[in-house]
């Protein structure tokens, strides 16, 4: 599906669906978000040094919470693409992607109105 212009639907629908899409995040992807950003900051930096103390606070909310602990192990991007493929099949009604109308590829933002693939201008 890729094409030379570099063009990868999934990947193009990930980066849409997590910028313009976070309303239909769980409660649990996105406190997984949170703690991808909070674990990537505070991480120790060796494994014999105690945590960062705001680290150790905000463990505290999803210490039992296997789906978040998960995340983390796999990254933010995997998280993404975790979410995108969630939405589309559980929401997909909810879902608005704004779509070029020559070539049909996902555009920058639902507002856009010029597509960067193909050029196309609606001005
Ligand atoms: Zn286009």
């Amino acid at each position: 599906m890729t094409k030379a212009d570099g063009y990868h639907e999934p990947e193009v629908l990930k980066q849409y669906i997590w910028k313009f899409h976070r309303d239909l995040w769980t409660e649990d992807e996105r406190l997984a978000e949170q703690a991808i950003l909070y674990e990537a900051m505070f991480a120790p930096r060796s494994p014999n040094s105690n945590p960062d103390p705001r680290l150790v606070r905000e463990r505290r909310k999803y210490a039992n919470n296997a789906f978040v602990w998960q995340m983390i192990e796999q990254g933010y991007e995997y998280l993404k693409a975790y979410s995108r493929d969630r939405i589309l099949r559980e929401s997909p009604s909810e879902l608005y992607i704004h779509r070029c109308p020559a070539c049909h590829r996902v555009l920058a933002s639902p507002e856009a109105q010029q597509c960067l693939w193909c050029g196309e201008d609606w001005h």
